[in-house]
């Protein structure tokens, strides 16, 4: 085209598009839910604007904010057109192809290992899995600051815009034409698509409408009247022309002798409407079923492997904030969940107000280290036409976080409660699929729950509850604080652990000998995290937390302290002299050891040998 200018690809989108078209993957379907899904993210975008700007939404046909297919069989094109916010030209430009989202490379590499392009929608990229059924692409849009433009590539490396001069103006929004590769024809069935919408994109917020053959009976005239196409518009004409009394009697005189006219089957098209748009949230829990809770949470993580959410939980807040939530534990951690943790926000939840959707970003409803979980919460007592800003300062938000940070934890701790691994008490009718779900919640999400005591000290001790750990008695199981308690020694007063890299090691520890041999149990703590947990988790149940390497253990009194003392006392400080001025304080006298002639014991409140380690190494 003449005024087309042509632009290159960013390297790593140009390689991942490499990819696509060249993948043997199978599941080419999933091409259609990524572009359902931008099409109504799109449209969320254009409602949010016309919350506070009425007119951004046009007139007409414009402001219908919905989702359309179109097949044409003859050309074989696929065609999906959203009245969405539309790109301009210069988001075309970065949007598809010349920025790279930071998740790009992350999954080249993923599928050049695993060759599963499932989880395309996760990394940001789905647009491009386009070109798993099409060969060459055209973006058209139309954007209210901007003129309209054409996008089009065929995967070569390079895509050119221009501004479209000939095909129908789109009032505003994003029409995308895939023309079919030979092998993708099946999706120029209508019910091929009718099919995968129903499958895929069944909790999208917008109607979606494909345009539909049908067949109808329609009267046309009988054989010997219709035997050629010129005769029957002479019919008509001269019908319409004049001399209708005429035509009119000359039927009727027909129609007694024999039928004139006969059926035949017609196809027409209309717009049919695929998806119902009752939000799952709105409903009774009791009326979800599990299947559509595992459906949703699929749609809402762009999670798309078969696995089911570990837990959820949806409920109804009332009083003063109202508000309702569903919340997920997925089944898999995602890739970067801890990447640069303090530095970004990871906000999970979308925020709704009064069924509209305002933002996926609002960091202000969860603490950083629920970032994990997903789900929506969809508010009334928030108002609707105000700036971003003044929602994020809004005191509801407060309220909602408050609770919505009890039901996860609450949602958490079932997930152990109705674990039978977890009670050690076979209970018949235990539900199978329940068993070991808490250590596999552990796995994945474990060192969440260790940032939370960390860092939020109201719920400090529900976290606490949560934690699991191994311990010399815990036979390589993981083990809970409550049930450390419970095996607690009559007279023992407080929690004994200790840290460094693994089990094998501390497992070999000196401080351990005397402690093993008197049958008192010791948590290990090996992951570099737990070293500044144990700075923020004093006491529980009102007991307080000892690191057997460091000073201050007591294990029960020894009678022949005092005197061994009292024999030593030459020994004792001869050795504090030959070691002066090697950051020794002092040279004891103690029963911690069996064994072990001596060991070094760190102050009660400098760091332990394993924190000097990580500090050294900067794991964190
Ligand atoms: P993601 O949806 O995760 O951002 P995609 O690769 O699916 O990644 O899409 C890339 C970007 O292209 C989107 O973020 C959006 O800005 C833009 N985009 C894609 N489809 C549309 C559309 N139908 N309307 C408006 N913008 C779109
Ligand atoms: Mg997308």
């Amino acid at each position: 085209r003449n005024n087309a200018e042509k632009f290159e690809f960013q390297a790593e989108v140009s390689r991942l598009m490499d990819i696509i078209i060249n993948s043997l993957y199978s599941n080419k379907d999933i091409f259609l839910r990524e572009l359902i899904s931008n099409a109504s993210d799109a449209l969320d975008k254009i409602r949010f604007l016309s919350l506070t700007e009425k007119e951004v939404l046009g007139e007409g046909d414009t402001s219908n904010l919905e989702i359309q297919i179109k097949l044409d069989k003859e050309k074989k094109i696929l065609s999906l057109r959203d009245r969405g916010i539309g790109m301009t030209k210069e988001d075309l430009i970065k949007n598809l192809g010349t920025i790279a989202k930071s998740g790009t490379s992350a999954f080249v590499e993923k599928m050049q290992s695993s060759g599963d392009l499932n989880l395309i929608g996760q990394f940001g990229v789905g647009f491009y899995s386009v070109y798993l059924v099409a060969d060459y692409v055209e973006v058209i849009s139309k954007h209210n600051d901007d003129k309209q433009y054409v996008w089009e590539s065929n995967a070569d490396g390079a895509f050119a815009i221009s501004e479209d001069t000939w095909n129908e103006p789109l009032g505003r929004g994003t029409e995308i034409r895939l023309h079919l590769r030979e092998e993708a024809q099946e999706y120029l069935e209508e019910s091929k698509l009718k099919e995968l919408v129903k499958k895929y994109s069944e909790f999208i917020n917008f109607p979606i409408y494909i345009w539909a053959s049908k067949e109808v009976d329609v009267e046309v005239p009988a054989d010997e009247d219709d035997s050629s196409d010129e005769e029957e518009n002479a019919d008509t004409s001269s019908s319409e022309e004049g001399d209708d009394e005429d035509a009119e009697k000359s039927e009727d005189d027909d129609a007694e002798k024999k039928p004139k006219t006969k059926k035949v089957k017609e196809t027409t098209y209309e717009w049919e409407l695929l998806n119902d748009v009752k939000a799952i949230w709105l409903r009774s829990p009791k009326e979800v079923t599990d299947e559509e809770y595992t459906k949703f949470y699929h749609s809402l993580a762009k999670d798309f492997t078969d696995e089911k959410p570990m837990a959820w939980s949806h409920f109804t807040a009332e009083g003063d904030v109202e508000f309702k939530a569903v919340l997920f534990v997925p089944p898999k951690a995602p890739h970067d969940l801890y990447e640069s943790y303090y530095n970004t926000n990871k906000a999970n939840l979308k925020l709704y107000v009064r069924r509209v959707f305002i933002s996926e970003e609002f960091d202000e409803l969860l603490p950083k280290y629920l970032s994990f979980l997903k789900g929506l919460v969809d508010s009334d007592t928030l108002p609707l036409n105000v700036s971003r800003e003044m929602l994020q300062a809004h005191s509801s938000l407060k309220t909602i976080k408050k609770k919505l940070i009890r039901k996860a934890l609450d949602m958490i701790r079932k997930i152990a409660a109705e674990d039978p691994d977890e009670s050690k008490i076979e209970k018949s009718g235990d539900d199978d699929e329940k068993k070991g779900q808490y250590t596999k919640f552990w796995n994945e999400f474990g060192k969440s729950i260790k940032l939370g005591i960390i860092e939020d000290a109201t719920n400090r001790n529900r976290l606490a509850k949560l934690l699991r750990f191994e311990s010399t008695k815990s036979d390589g199981k993981l083990t809970s604080l409550d049930q450390y308690i419970s095996r607690m020694k009559s007279g023992q007063k407080d929690i004994f652990y200790i840290t460094g890299t693994s089990k094998e090691q501390l497992e070999k520890s000196p401080f351990l000998e005397r402690l093993k041999k008197k049958n008192y149990e010791v948590i290990f703590f090996t992951d570099p995290v737990d070293e500044y947990l144990m700075q923020y988790l004093m006491d529980y149940d009102g007991k307080q937390f000892q690191n057997v390497s460091k000073e201050g253990l007591k294990i029960g009194k020894d009678p022949k302290n005092k005197e061994l003392k009292e024999s030593f006392k030459e020994l004792t400080k001869w050795w504090k002299g030959a070691l002066a001025g090697e950051n020794v304080d002092e040279v004891k006298i103690s029963n911690r050891l069996d064994n072990t002639p001596c060991v070094v014991v760190t102050s009660k409140f400098g760091w332990s040998s394993n924190m000097e380690r990580i500090m050294q190494s900067q794991t964190l």
